[in-house]
């Protein structure tokens, strides 16, 4: 970006500080240009130009001031409203974690337009389906670690070089004599259900679906990955940790 000059930027806020009486520190990920912090001044004042456009999953066309690097909002036009009027609190954990994860796997100036086009797929289906949100949640998870480079080795032990997979561990399928602590046992369709998350085209990679068992499996497995390499996973958001979401 140039120095001491308005830009256009279309992006989708993830992380949303407020700041002050009226204001708010907004991580917006941009196309071609990645995750950049900008300043919306007043936006908190209900009648601010900026109020709409400044708020958690805003999906718009900004134009914002670039000061040396300090980077401030002058407007910004809706493309898509995710999540308004939504009172589905298991939506809104699972898009909160989406946002507040792409944030930690994204450095600033880091751009990757194939990951926001897949982050704003998973927020599109968040945002229509009503029913299975945990596939949603898991596919995320496994494929969104693919697009970051991390790309678990799932056709043979990944240690041996085996073809007599039954463990599933952060660096891959590992069989029973290469077994590690950090691994869960998974049946074959589990591994075939990885694949599938791992090749299906972003458009239709949230439209998989599976059986339950695989679904449980395929949960624990985006549930170790994501321990392993974010130290984090769903559980950290989940406004319902203690009802059965399979
Ligand atoms: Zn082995």
């Amino acid at each position: 970006m140039n120095i001491l000059s308005k830009q256009k930027v279309r992006g989708i806020v993830i992380e949303s500080k407020a700041k002050g009486e009226n204001d708010k520190w907004l991580t917006v990920l941009c196309k071609d240009i990645g995750k950049i912090t900008v300043k919306s001044r007043s936006c908190r004042k209900p009648n601010s130009k900026l109020f709409g456009c400044s708020g958690l999953f805003s999906y718009c066309d900004y134009i914002i001031d670039d000061h040396l690097g300090f980077y401030q909002l002058v407007s910004g036009d809706d493309l898509k409203h995710f999540f308004i009027g939504c009172d589905d609190l298991k939506k809104i954990s699972l898009a909160n974690y989406f946002v507040s994860l792409s944030n930690k796997m994204l450095k600033h100036g880091q751009a990757d337009n194939e990951f926001m086009y897949f982050l704003l797929k998973g927020l599109q289906m968040l945002d229509k389906e009503n029913k299975a949100l945990c596939d949603i949640g898991y596919i995320f998870e496994l494929r969104s670690l693919i697009i970051l480079g991390f790309m678990p080795y799932t056709d043979e032990c990944s240690n041996c070089g085996s073809s007599d997979t039954i463990f599933f561990s952060p660096e891959g399928a590992l069989c029973k004599n290469c077994v590690i602590s950090e691994s869960i046992k998974i049946d074959p369709e589990t591994f075939e259900a990885i694949d599938k998350i791992f090749t299906t085209p972003i458009d239709s990679v949230f439209k998989l679906r599976f059986d339950s068992e695989t679904k449980k499996q395929l949960s624990a497995c985006a549930a170790l990955i994501m321990r392993h390499y974010m130290k984090t996973s769903f559980t950290d958001y989940d406004m319902y940790k203690n009802e059965k979401w399979y």
